[in-house]
């Protein structure tokens, strides 16, 4: 069973705190041992675990991956909307946690978050949890 759940960005880009949603998929699914995959059925926003303490590592990372992709390039993809698909190529739309005694095996400083490139926009989550 897949579960989804929605997420709704504010500004054009930002990443956006799901790890409380993904922790609890894992604890209501019951699974003591196994994987946790989450993946953004998207071309537009990615998925990336990151500090979770300072948010200015969150602005850091959006400021720089926004000079990296400049807007200013002559994209010939007509949405105009280029340097969003190619921030969710780098960044990647699906990542994979381990679940350990029924709970997300995540480092101490580490979050999960979806990175909207092209927002703001309502967005779906898709959880699978497979059992080890
Ligand atoms: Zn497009």
């Amino acid at each position: 069973m897949v579960h989804k759940f929605k997420v709704t960005t504010s500004g054009k880009s930002e990443m956006a705190d799901i790890t409380r949603q993904v922790r609890g998929i894992v604890t209501e699914n019951g699974v003591e041992e196994g994987v946790c995959h989450v993946f953004v059925p998207h071309t537009t926003c990615g998925l990336a675990i990151n500090e979770n303490a300072d948010p200015n590592v969150r602005r850091d990372i959006i400021a720089k991956l926004n000079e990296s992709v400049s807007e200013d390039f002559p994209y010939r993809h007509a949405e105009g909307n280029s340097p969003a698909h190619i921030k969710s190529v780098l960044v990647g739309p699906s990542l994979t946690v381990f679940v350990e005694d029924g709970a997300l095996q995540l480092g101490t400083w580490q979050g999960i978050y979806l990175c909207e490139y092209d927002g703001p926009r309502t967005r779906e989550v898709w959880v699978k949890i497979i059992k080890a």
